[in-house]
């Protein structure tokens, strides 16, 4: 297993620090270390899958958990009311770089379009 893959269990595991905004029983949620927007965070499921479709596929309660945890997120972020963006990178065009399936959730402010 390539560091990349193991990244994320290792900031769920305490091993390497992270900015924690939420925890439960089956999600992590903590800032992106390269911000793209004023709120920037990341919830992961503590249990690993490649990307979104895996997850889909394979335990669609836990793609919910994540989802319901980025809402939770939203909220205790401030941004539930003003907005934001849930985006899961899917493999190379998309730019995904750890392969253990995070929603990426964007805003605090105006977000530019999709695309380039
Ligand atoms: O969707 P993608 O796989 O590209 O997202 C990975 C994200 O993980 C990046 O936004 C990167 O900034 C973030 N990251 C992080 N902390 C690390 C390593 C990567 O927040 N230690």
């Amino acid at each position: 297993m390539s560091d990349a893959e193991t990244l994320f269990e290792r900031i769920i595991a305490g091993e390497i620090p992270a900015d924690v905004v939420y925890e439960d029983d089956k999600t992590f949620a903590f800032r992106d270390i390269n911000p793209q927007a004023k709120v920037h965070v990341l919830v992961v499921p503590k249990k690993r899958f490649r990307n979104v479709g895996e997850l889909a596929a394979s335990d669609p309660e836990l793609l919910s958990a994540v989802v319901l945890s980025a809402r939770k997120v939203a909220e205790l972020e401030g941004i539930a009311e003003s907005g934001y963006r849930v985006v899961f990178n899917t493999d190379g065009d998309a730019g995904q770089t750890v392969f253990h399936v995070h929603a990426h959730v964007l805003g605090g402010e105006q977000l530019g379009l999709f695309g380039r």
